[in-house]
């Protein structure tokens, strides 16, 4: 997968044990140093994610009008008998509440109780098969996130050196802020998915406590009505790249080729749309965790995600940005910022630059060039293998590692250097330079033209 085109891998804590976890976790570390490419790795904690046990491996058909019955636990699943890990199943579900299994495969309806269960009417059929997501209504589920649970996986992975973290079923930047860990890149950077109403409500705190997010369009289209979805991620990514955040846009984008080995023409048109809504990152899930040719999928994707980038309208979007940037207020250091990311994506239009060439600690100015979308690639130098992994997420950026912090000349030199033994520029390019040289303040302050000798 990684030779398919896999930047990042999520490693989705909802599924399995914490020591498998680690161990995929450290055999992504191992694979990555093995190919010599950086890849992100993502622990996604589980969250109040309620789940029904398992159905096994091969499908079961529920039919619509069926009766079962609903309790909760966590055994094996029946035709009969659904155990649903949510201990106030029978006290917080209403009856006429509707529930969906399997991110929409099937809905039932709740139509009474009796003792311990509750009593479901199947109001949409459909095949279920492992361990599928139950969506209980948001504003019935009365569970706060991160939960102690995730807290206990993210001191593991965050001891072992996890890149970034997700945290699932977010309401508020409180829930981001939760979290707990030291700011990225020290700690890992904070992904807020975005799958419940509230959230939606609260979008720009959200965006604003955390370091990239997801829509998690699964749960989300649970949450929201379905003919929403589209408008809300467009919203989302809008939002995100004014303050530069990189954005995942996730779920069921090649759902098929979990079997299939081609995706359906509304998949391929899904990837294209998101990059062009300007998505920083496409997910897979199910495709690459149970599909039967990861690697396949991976390799499709990528190239969906590369044609529709030959297509993407670059000067349309910088032209957006500056207009979206000119009619916000923001403090000194974020205006020093947005005037040099700004110029540097006039000067790379305007010089044809090949590159654009980030000298950057944590990230913060590869992320705030990524806003302008720029035709030139964006080269992410930065001596923090922390800041490299996590820059596997942000829109166009290649991330490539530099030796040590040094004066700026010295990092520059070295940065061309690099560049040009990797390919990236040649003698005789002009590129861009840009980089934040004041720790004490976060403003992207120096810009220079160079011209490769
Ligand atoms: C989603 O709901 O779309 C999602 C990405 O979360 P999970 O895979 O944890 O269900």
């Amino acid at each position: 997968m990684i030779d398919a085109g896999m930047d990042c891998v999520r490693i989705n804590m909802s599924h399995g044990e914490l020591d498998d976890g680690l161990q995929l976790y450290h055999r992504v570390r191992a694979l990555s140093a093995d190919v010599g490419r950086p890849v992100g790795t993502l622990v996604d904690l589980p969250g109040p994610k309620v789940r029904a046990g398992s159905f096994g491996e091969d499908s079961v058909m529920l039919e619509e009008g069926h009766r079962l019955r609903l309790t909760p636990g966590s055994r094996a699943s029946t035709t009969e008998v659904v155990e649903i890990n949510y201990d106030d199943l029978l006290t917080h579900v209403e009856d006429g509440d509707t529930l969906s299994f399997g991110d929409g495969a099937i809905d039932c309806q709740v139509v009474g109780r009796d003792g311990g269960s509750l009593i479901a009417e199947i109001t949409h059929g459909g095949r279920l098969s492992g361990r599928p997501g139950v969506h209980i209504p948001s504003d019935r589920l009365h569970v706060a996130t991160p939960t102690r649970e995730d807290l206990h996986i993210l001191d593991a992975f965050v001891e072992a050196g996890v890149d970034m973290v997700a945290v699932s079923f977010v309401r508020s930047a409180h829930d981001v802020r939760r979290v707990g860990t030291e700011p990225h890149p020290r700690g890992p950077l904070v992904v807020a998915k975005i799958e419940t109403r509230a959230a939606v409500q609260n979008l720009e705190g959200i965006i604003d406590a955390a370091g990239a997010i997801m829509i998690a369009r699964g749960d989300l289209g649970n949450e929201c009505s379905i003919e929403e979805l589209p408008h809300l991620q467009k919203h989302i990514i809008r939002m995100c790249i004014a303050q530069g955040r990189p954005t995942i846009t996730a779920t069921q984008m090649l759902e098929s080729m979990v079997y299939a080995a081609t995706p359906t023409r509304a998949e391929a048109s899904d990837v294209a749309n998101a990059v062009f809504d300007g998505s920083s990152a496409v997910m897979l899930s199910g495709e690459t965790a149970i599909g039967h040719d990861p690697a396949n999928v991976v390799r499709t994707m990528a190239r969906l995600a590369a044609r529709a980038d030959a297509n993407f309208d670059y000067s349309g979007w910088a032209r957006q940005m500056v207009e979206l940037h000119m009619s916000e207020p923001s403090a000194l250091d974020g205006k020093v910022t947005d005037a040099l990311t700004m110029a540097a994506a006039r000067v790379a239009r305007d010089l044809h630059c090949t590159a654009i060439m980030c000298i950057t600690r944590s990230g913060f100015t590869a992320r705030a060039m990524a806003r302008f979308r720029p035709d030139a690639k964006i080269l992410a130098f930065s001596p923090d293998e922390r800041t490299i992994n996590q820059l596997t997420l942000s829109w166009g950026a290649v991330p490539l590692p530099l030796t040590q912090f040094a004066p700026n000349d010295d990092m520059v030199a070295e940065a061309v250097a690099v560049a040009k033994a990797q390919g990236h520029i040649r003698t005789g390019d002009i590129v861009a330079v840009l980089a934040g040289t004041d720790a004490r303040s976060r403003a992207t302050d120096v810009l220079r033209v160079v011209n490769v000798s």
